[in-house]
């Protein structure tokens, strides 16, 4: 059996090498960290993503490479694909690592986004802001995740926005770049997590819907419960960008719905926090069929078993009792050291019906003091 090697070793390559045991695919891990988690369960090499002595050693060990991190540098990626096969390819992730590339092959997709403009100048940004207007989200087109290298221009900040949005971001412009995007007032946010094959096969698991508290995903719910219609144009966007990157593996494409219209806010060319759910929810999870995509064999069924919710465990691991109590209930510790904000791991409830997930959830909920966490699930699900 081919052997397969994960470019980044946090919780994403951690799952994808849990998933790849059973099928017999022999993982390897690259990361800068030795600690990495995905070290716990897979052979871990630690060197830089940039280091030519590193990717050599990796590229020695595994026929064909995957990302949990899009990150990676191009060159990187362009060396390795000389040696072995890697998926996703070049364009794919250099589409998704640059929130501008993206936008705009959404807009030549015919796919709805957010008002959006390139800032590279303060001028150009008081020039944005007044064609796009406040309220609006600074971001840097690279390296941002999780909310993080963004500013949002409020109503309230007055005359002093532009400077103070420049102020935040404006010293990192020319590194990372920077695009100013419409803030959308959605009615709900949604994701689709799709895979497409070697050959071409194309599948997508339920379209889930997302919780975000401070830009970190912090719930999902899937069947998402919204008018299949939406869902249906979600899984046609998620489709149209999958064959115009001639895309291989699982990704991911987030959305906001507003007044029943979907506008596209960015890809995830990697497997994704908001399919986690697809481990116990679905008759093959996003981990598994990302390894049965790159190494080039059959994708399994992504029929959705029931009713699940995922929550993200930030900062440091609840009390598991209450989770693995619920008949439904599956714990993940992604076996993290404790550090404010960090994704240390995810509980995952299952049931048959929303009725039987609502009464998990509240128990877990109450059970943890996790009110406020689960509360938006439980009013979508009840309503
Ligand atoms: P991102 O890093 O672009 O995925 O942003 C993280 C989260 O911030 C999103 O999931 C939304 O909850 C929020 N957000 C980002 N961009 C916008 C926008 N243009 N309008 C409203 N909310 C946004």
């Amino acid at each position: 059996m081919s052997r397969l090697g994960i470019l980044g070793g946090g919780q994403l390559a951690r799952m994808m090498a849990l998933a790849a045991a059973p099928l017999g695919v022999p993982v390897v891990v690259l990361d800068p960290s030795p600690g990495a988690c995905a070290g716990q369960v897979a052979p871990l090499l630690a060197g830089g993503f940039d280091e030519q002595a590193a990717l050599a050693r990796f590229a020695a060990r595994v026929d064909v490479a995957t990302f949990d991190f899009e990150n990676v540098p191009a060159t990187s990626g362009d060396w390795l694909r000389r040696h072995i096969v890697v998926h996703p390819g070049p364009d794919a992730l250099a589409t998704a690592q640059d929130r501008l590339a993206e936008k705009t092959l959404f807009r030549e997709l015919d796919i709805p986004v957010p008002a959006f403009a390139d800032i590279g100048s303060r001028e150009a940004l008081a020039a944005a802001v007044a064609d796009i207007g406040i309220p609006s989200i600074l971001k840097t087109r690279r390296l941002g995740y999780d909310g993080k290298g963004q500013f949002r221009l409020r109503p309230e900040m007055g005359g002093a926005a532009v400077d103070a949005a420049w102020d935040a971001l404006g010293p990192q412009a020319g590194r990372t770049g920077l695009i100013l995007e419409g803030f959308v007032p959605f009615d709900f946010e949604l994701s689709v997590i799709a895979v497409r094959g070697r050959d071409g096969a194309f599948r997508s698991w339920a379209p889930t819907r997302n919780w975000h508290v401070d830009g970190v995903l912090s719930a999902s719910l899937a069947p998402a419960g919204v008018d299949p219609e939406i869902e249906a144009e979600a899984v046609r966007y998620a489709r149209r960008i999958a064959e115009a990157l001639d895309y291989v593996g699982v990704f991911a494409l987030e959305l906001f719905c507003r007044d029943g219209r979907l506008l596209a806010n960015e890809i995830a060319p990697r497997v994704h926090n908001s399919g986690h759910w697809t481990v116990e929810g679905a008759e093959t999870s996003q981990f598994e069929n990302h390894v049965r995509a790159v190494m080039g064999l059959p994708l399994g069924s992504t029929a959705t078993r029931g009713h699940a919710c995922m929550l993200n465990w930030l900062g440091a691991m609840p009390d598991p009792g209450p989770v693995l109590s619920q008949p439904g209930g599956h714990w993940h510790d992604y076996g993290k050291s404790p550090r404010e904000g960090r994704k240390v791991g995810h509980a995952t409830l299952r049931a048959d019906s929303p009725a039987e997930l609502a009464a998990a959830l509240e128990a877990v909920g109450a059970a943890l003091d996790r009110r406020d966490q689960v509360a938006p699930v439980l009013g979508e699900l009840k309503s």
